[in-house]
Parts: C-alpha cells; structure tokens; sequence
C-alpha cells in the first residue's frame, strides 16, 4: 500500500501545478541528482522568431524569405513557425512546395518553383557539398548571441543566412539557482549547434552543455549520465524529447509540450515554468524524510 504521505505529496504537488502519475514516481524524484534540460521550449519560451536575414549571391530579402518560407510550410518545426511568421509580418507571397524531407537534426530540403532548397545548418549544407564559406563569420557572430544561425541554399548555392531567437523564458535563471542551491548539477541537452547552446547556457547560469545532439541520441546521453551513476531527472517537451524522458529515473514534460513528450514522462509541469521541477524535487524530498 502507498504510505499516507506519499498520497499528501501528490495531491500538494498538484496544488504547485505538477501532476504525478504515481507514488514511485515522487519517491524517485527524491534521489535525483542531477537534472537535464532540453533548450528549446523548456530553458526559452519555444517562440522563436526571426531577428537576421542576410542574402548571398544577388538574392533579395523578399526573395529568400518567401522562398524559405515556402519550403518550411512542410515543416512543424518550431524554426519553420519563425520563418513563416516572418514572411507574413512582410506580406510575401507563398507557393507550394513539391518534394519535401525534413532531415531531422539537420533542416528540411525540397523543391520550391523548381529549384532545389536547403535550410538548415552547416551540418545540412556539408551534406551537399554547398560552398558556405562566404557566411561562416557572419553564423559565428550570430550563434555567439545565442541565437540559431540557419542556412539557406538554392540549387545548392549560398542564398541567404537566417538568425533566429529564442530567448530564456523569464524565470528561467531563477528556476535554475534554486535547482543549483539544492546541490543538484544541472546540464543543457540540445540539437542546436554548441555556441548557440553555449551562449544560452551562459545567460542561464548553466556551465554543462551537450550540444548537437541528433534527435535519437537524447536517450543515449541520458544512458551515458546513468552509467556514471547520476540519478537524472530530464526535462522537455517535444517529440524528441520523449525517448529521453522514458530513459531518465524521472521524466518531467512542460504542460504545453507534446502529447508524445507528455505520455513519456512521470510527471508534467502544468505552469509554463522550471520552478516547477524545484517545487516538485523539494516536495519529493520533504515527503520522503517525512516516511524516515
Ligand atoms: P532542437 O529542437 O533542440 O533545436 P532539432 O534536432 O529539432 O533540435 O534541430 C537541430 C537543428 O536542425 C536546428 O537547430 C536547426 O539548425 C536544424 N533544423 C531542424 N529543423 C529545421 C527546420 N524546419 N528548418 C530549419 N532548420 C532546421
Ligand atoms: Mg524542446
């Protein structure tokens, strides 16, 4: 039977806004030691928007961006919503795309009037052996505020360079010191390239950051955490997220995170908030000593 405090526990944490699937889970919660966050959507508010646009061989602003736009029209990425959002604040006219893949990890590419586009970052564009020399400082400048550089190749020629924000949700640094105070290591995980992360990581006083990591290796760096004996808790909200958070000892979802993230995860944050994960790890420990 699950002791009487336990009970307690889950139903004060609800009041915080942190719903418990069950008691095993908030015991577990009391050994955690460590606690891993996705960048996107859970460290930043998930709405990112587009601040740079630069062109490359005699592409115009109009041009590019209602070419990206149009390809990115295949994607759900939240990326693709920055690009889309930024066309139409311009009032740019849109056409079908024809062949589209989105490389996850990578970007999306596909045909738009007939040409073949790439976005994505450098990774995507040494795939194809696009020449993106001409864009390398100005990616670095971007990436070192924090923010997404994203390439843009027509017919596998430099066409443009996107940045894209997304800033640190605004309780972020505080979540985080409350975490750090209660003796926990917090680290980044993210897909973003690692001076982007970094940057990011900086502003929210996180100083351990695994970047680039591909979509199906989230699950693997939590395995790899594990096998130096942390006891992690892993927070996130998206699709790729959801194997990590089957993986971790507790998997914590944003409310406002994806089902898939959601069904993984032990327990979900309904506030748009980190202090959450201290609310929910303090009175899992509360609870425990209580039972002591
Ligand atoms: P994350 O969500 O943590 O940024 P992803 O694995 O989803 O990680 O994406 C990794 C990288 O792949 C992105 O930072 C971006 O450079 C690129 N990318 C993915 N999807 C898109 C897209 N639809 N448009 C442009 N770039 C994309
Ligand atoms: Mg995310």
């Amino acid at each position: 039977a699950t002791p009487m405090s336990v009970t307690v526990g889950v139903g004060r944490a609800a009041e915080y806004g942190v719903l418990i699937r069950n008691a095993e889970a908030l015991q577990m919660a009391a050994e955690v030691d460590t606690v891993v966050l996705d960048k996107t959507g859970t460290l930043t508010e998930g709405k990112p928007q587009l601040v740079e646009c630069l062109t490359f061989n005699g592409y115009t602003r109009e041009t590019l961006l209602s070419l990206a736009a149009s390809l990115e029209q295949g994607s759900e990425h939240p990326l693709a919503k920055a690009i889309l959002d930024a066309a139409k604040a311009d009032s740019l006219p849109l056409q079908p795309h024809g062949h589209f893949a989105a490389k996850p990890g990578f970007g999306v590419e596909g045909d738009v009037a007939g040409q073949n586009l790439l976005l994505g970052n450098q990774k995507l564009l040494q795939q194809h052996q696009v020449d993106f020399v001409a864009g390398i400082n100005d990616a670095e400048r971007i990436s070192q505020q924090g923010i997404t550089p994203i390439f843009v190749a027509v017919g596998n020629q430099l066409a443009g360079l996107l940045g894209i924000s997304d800033p640190l949700r605004h309780d972020s640094v505080e979540a985080i010191k409350r975490l750090q105070a209660m003796g926990l290591e917090v680290i980044m995980l993210t897909g973003d390239i690692k001076s982007t992360a970094q940057a990011i990581a900086a502003q929210a006083g996180i100083t351990t950051v695994i970047a680039g990591v591909l979509p199906d290796g989230k699950s693997s760096q939590i395995q790899a955490l594990q096998a130096e004996g942390k006891k992690v808790a892993m927070v996130g909200d998206g699709i790729n997220d959801a194997p990590a958070l089957a993986q971790s000892e507790v998997g914590i979802a944003m409310g406002s995170g994806s089902d898939v993230a959601i069904e993984s995860a032990q327990l979900t944050l309904v506030r748009h908030s980190l202090h959450g994960v201290a609310d929910a790890l303090q009175l899992s420990r509360a609870t425990l000593k209580n039972m002591k």
